[in-house]
């Protein structure tokens, strides 16, 4: 770890200068929070396993034309990145009912949607990361028209990669969370992370409920074996070449 100051620490992650003004550090924690960090805990090794499969994760969408923050992981729980001016909305997308679609709505957990849902929220932990419509997005001006159209094709167009891509690991990926910043140029970059912490991940060999989830809801619902779910997704993801 640098030991230049921080500028900013998050839940799951501290961001650094480096000499560059342009380029930041960004060291992924161990630490856990879940339920608007209500729940607070440790899982051993997931800095360095978070890492590792975003950063092979924002390989591959770069490979497929999608602009993303990443530079590269100098070393085991560190990427670098383009320093961006982070949108504050999660743009998140659904194949599969989960979460709080599931609480909000009618439909039962596992219900395969008729299309990609992507729903946008805003983040402000204040005020627990609200739903927004469109309308409300425009309204408290946090993107133009135009850059939610952007943040939704590109969305829909993550999904299809990274659907395609899980699916060849044995993996369902039934909803992720995305955030997004504005370069120098106002570009749009795909920023943050992509991972068992911000993803939804079903084993696609394990026939159980449970035994199934590879991902955060393991911490949020004490599933037990959280580390070993954590690694078995960065084993699958790194096999499979970008
Ligand atoms: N998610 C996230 N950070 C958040 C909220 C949600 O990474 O602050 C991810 C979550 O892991 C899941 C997807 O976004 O993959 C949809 O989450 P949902 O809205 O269902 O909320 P949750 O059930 O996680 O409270």
């Amino acid at each position: 770890m640098p030991d230049t100051a921080p500028l900013y620490e998050g839940k799951a992650k501290i961001i650094y200068p480096t000499d560059n003004p342009h380029i930041l550090r960004s060291h992924f924690k161990d630490d856990a929070t879940a339920f608007n960090a209500q729940k607070k805990g440790q899982i051993v090794g997931k800095g360095a396993i978070n890492c590792a499969i975003s950063a092979h994760l924002f390989r591959l969408l770069e490979s497929q034309g999608i602009a993303t923050h990443f530079i590269d992981q100098p070393s085991s729980n560190e990427m670098t990145v383009k320093s961006v001016s982070i949108i504050p909305l999660e743009v998140v997308v659904r194949n599969i009912a989960a979460g709080s679609l599931c609480q909000q709505t009618s439909l039962a957990l596992g219900t395969a949607l008729k299309f990609p849902l992507v729903d946008f929220y805003y983040k402000n932990d204040s005020l627990g990361d609200p739903f927004l419509s469109e309308a409300r997005i425009l309204l408290l001006e946090l993107a133009t028209l135009a850059q939610i159209e952007e943040l939704r094709a590109l969305a829909l167009k993550i999904n299809e990669i990274l659907t395609t891509f899980f699916q060849d690991c044995g993996i369902t990926l039934v909803d992720f969370k995305l955030e997004f910043g504005l370069d120098q140029s106002r570009q749009i970059l795909l920023a943050d992370e992509i991972s068992p912490d911000t993803c939804r991940l079903w084993d696609q060999s394990a026939t159980d409920p449970n035994d199934r989830v590879l991902d955060k809801d393991r911490f949020r619902r004490d599933l037990g074996n959280v580390e070993q779910a954590y690694a078995k997704v960065m084993e699958r993801v790194l096999s499979h070449s970008v």
